[in-house]
């Protein structure tokens, strides 16, 4: 008999209202893996010492959020393709000794696309808005997929052009930036339409991106990062207009389910971790 559970959890700050823990939890519990989840507010002056904490008490890997996933990078052995094409770390996993930092926020949102939306990005036309952390991983993540093209639409140019310059580096997508100056008329050839910025985010629950619908396609996907609430502004101007959409929810469902699977080699039960998250919003 070992009373010894595995450590694996989340540091941020803020980070108390952060969900992830309930879904993972959860999922060990389902597939009888005595595992934790530990939800831990580190700010930034203390990451240093926290990734020390993560090495001396054998934790199995760890998740990143606000401020930390650009900055535990130095404190990492080392980095994955797709997350140094990112700039980026969410997770990181312990091979050994060694601690490994990888993103599954764009391969989350990927795996929504394909099984909860039943779209392959392959061939498509996409905008996202936004240029912080999770559009760089859902546009890197897209553009490895085989999207044709991508336009980037960003408030601030600097940082839009940024991303643009990158994800043309790192993975020789089609890609270009256009500066976010006042409506984003949505174009009729667009496929999948993506809010990767905070807007919507709770509180501010009545902000919108501001976005005209009025001439996109039947089958446009609209999607959203921000899953608190999991039904935003956008969601439901484009269900009014009678689009396709997948909330933020399903992008937050599939990280978790790819971090799971990685620590613990064992397969996530995908439809216990989801109806978690779905109870933790009451939906
Ligand atoms: P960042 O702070 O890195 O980036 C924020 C982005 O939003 C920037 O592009 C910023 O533009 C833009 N933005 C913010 N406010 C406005 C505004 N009023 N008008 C126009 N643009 C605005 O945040 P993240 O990329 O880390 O997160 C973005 C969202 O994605 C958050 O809501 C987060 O919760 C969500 N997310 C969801 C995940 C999921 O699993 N569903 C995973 C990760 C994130 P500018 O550059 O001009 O400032």
């Amino acid at each position: 008999m070992s009373y010894k559970a595995e450590l694996v959890g989340v540091l941020g700050c803020p980070v108390a209202e952060n969900p992830t823990g309930v879904m993972q939890e959860a999922g060990f519990a389902a597939v009888g893996l005595n595992w934790r989840y530990l939800t831990i507010e580190v700010p930034p002056e203390g990451l240093e010492w926290a990734m020390r904490g993560v090495r001396v008490f054998g934790m199995r890997g760890i998740n990143l959020t606000i401020p930390h996933k650009v900055a535990v990078i130095q404190h990492l052995d080392d980095v994955a393709l797709e997350a140094r094409m990112i700039g980026a770390v969410n997770t990181v996993r312990r091979e050994g000794s060694r601690l490994i930092g990888e993103n599954t926020d764009g391969k989350g949102f990927l795996r929504g696309v394909r099984a909860d939306a039943g779209v392959d990005p392959a061939g498509k036309r996409v905008v996202v808005l936004g240029a912080g952390g999770a559009a760089r991983a859902v546009a890197t993540e897209l553009a490895l997929a085989g999207a044709a093209e991508l336009t980037i639409v960003n408030r601030g140019v600097e940082r839009g052009e940024a991303m643009v310059s990158d994800l043309i580096r790192g993975t020789g997508a089609r890609a270009s930036f256009a500066p976010w100056l006042g409506t984003w008329r949505v174009a009729q050839e667009t496929d999948l339409l993506v809010n990767a910025t905070s807007i919507g985010l709770y509180p501010a629950v009545d902000a919108m991106p501001d976005v005209d619908l009025s001439a996109a396609r039947e089958s446009l996907l609209v999607c959203d990062a921000v899953f608190n609430p999991p039904e935003t502004g956008l969601v439901r101007m484009a269900k009014a207009r009678g689009l396709r959409t997948l909330d933020g929810l399903s992008m937050l469902v599939y990280q978790g389910v790819i971090g799971f699977e990685m620590w613990t080699g064992v397969k996530a039960p995908e439809a216990v971790m989801k109806q978690a998250l779905r109870d933790a919003f009451k939906l």
